[in-house]
């Protein structure tokens, strides 16, 4: 039978690196085999028990039935005190479009943005979804590296360099996934004014903004002035705060004309996202039981031991992130050297001789743009990291020219 073909551009999408691995990993765990893994960014702490018991009291209650479809009234509210308590930003309700994870936000957000051909400035290293996000929505990635020597930083000369008739947008994440670094006040400042000038928008990433160390502070881009809040798109949700990645519910704050193009969009895509998962988002954000503060203060102290410990070894080498819950680490050391004859020349040989015979699972780190690195996630145990490092150590102990 001569088939007509797929959607072309479906077919040049790649399946997401970090849910790849992480699902072979879990698959490992579940046959008994001792891996260590650090590649999901996933925190490891469970769900605090006021947001389960909120969604307890919500399917007691009945709330099972079908919501607005771009989320509960109650939330949105909840989302804008947020939003003003935390980030000094102003929005009523209406401009809230609660999603299936802030995955899905970045995807309406793309999806209501771009048209056929557009270009999206993406700043790099990168999160791996962004790429294929931004093709899924018919537009082009347009990278530009930022140098580890910068604190992987891009320049005002890469953005102006980059821009040209069909940049639509740039995406910025703060702090980044994979870096764990954080963009200046002065540089958001800088790009807000690019973007102002040149009528181009911003979708800010924000879902890292309660993990930030060493006492330094979130700006969101959108508190610099009405102009640039205007060509903003919040995004962040609850997964990674409240270590809730599983109920998945995510959120964006942008303009009128925004807001309302994307809940259309989710209209028919997919509906509102799940019930009982909005109940528990809204007790989320409306009390705090101090567990978040909790969470970060033990992300902290691991960073810390994996950062100075990886600094210790032969041939890694790292800098020290201001947040998120990653650490890059620099392999380009080991390229091309040998394990048991076995060249490593790439971050993914690597992955592969430390998952087969180490049973380390770290994310390579090319399809975030930076095939000189690979990247930990340290929301897992203090005893899950020693052991990962006592395995790489035992590695690189063994590694010949
Ligand atoms: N943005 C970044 C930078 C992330 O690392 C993640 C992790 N999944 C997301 C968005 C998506 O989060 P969610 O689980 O809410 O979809
Ligand atoms: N954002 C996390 C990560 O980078 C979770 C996995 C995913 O959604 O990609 O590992």
């Amino acid at each position: 039978m001569n088939k007509r073909p797929l959607s072309r551009r479906a077919s040049r999408i790649h399946p997401s690196a970090t849910l790849k691995i992480d699902a072979k990993f879990k698959r490992m765990l579940s046959e008994g085999i001792d891996v260590v893994g650090f590649a999901a960014g996933e925190p490891d702490f469970d769900t605090p028990e006021y947001i389960k018991s909120a969604a307890c009291k919500a399917i007691k209650e009945g709330k099972t039935k079908y919501t607005p479809a771009s989320g509960i009234y109650d939330l949105k509210v909840a989302v804008c005190n947020k939003l003003k308590k935390d980030n000094n930003l102003t929005y009523e309700p209406s401009q809230i479009i609660i999603s299936s994870g802030a995955k899905q936000s970045l995807y309406n957000s793309l999806s209501v943005l771009l048209n056929p051909g557009d270009e999206v400035i993406l700043p790099g290293p990168f999160w791996v979804s962004y790429y294929e996000l931004i093709q899924m929505a018919g537009g082009y990635p347009v990278i530009l590296e930022g140098r580890e020597e910068d604190d992987f930083q891009i320049t005002k000369k890469q953005i102006e360099d980059a821009l040209s008739e069909k940049t639509k947008a740039i995406i910025i994440t703060n702090p980044n996934n994979p870096t764990g670094m954080m963009i200046s006040n002065e540089f958001l400042k800088v790009i807000a004014d690019i973007c102002v000038k040149n009528g181009i928008y911003v979708i800010s990433d924000e879902i890292y903004e309660k993990l930030i160390y060493d006492g330094k502070e979130h700006m969101s881009i959108a508190a610099l002035g009405e102009d640039i809040k205007d060509l903003t798109i919040v995004v962040n949700g609850v997964s990674k705060t409240y270590a809730m990645t599983g109920w998945r519910i995510g959120y964006t704050a942008s303009n009128h004309e925004i807001a309302a193009l994307m809940s259309n969009y989710q209209s028919h895509s997919t509906s509102n996202p799940n019930t009982i998962a909005q109940y528990a988002a809204l007790a989320a954000l409306s009390a705090d039981d101090g567990s978040a503060e909790r969470m970060k203060k033990e992300f902290e102290k691991r960073r810390n031991y994996m950062v100075d410990r990886i600094n210790t070894l032969p041939y890694v080498h790292c800098r020290k992130p201001m947040g998120a819950f990653y650490v890059m680490m620099n392999v380009s050391k080991l390229f091309p050297k040998k394990y048991k004859g076995r060249v490593i020349d790439s971050a993914t040989s690597l992955c592969e001789i430390l998952l087969d015979n180490f049973k380390l699972s770290l994310v390579p780190c090319e399809s975030f743009g930076a095939g000189d690195y690979v990247r930990w996630s340290y929301a897992t145990s203090m005893e899950n990291i020693v052991k990962g490092l006592d395995r790489l150590e035992a590695f690189l102990g063994e590694v010949e020219d």
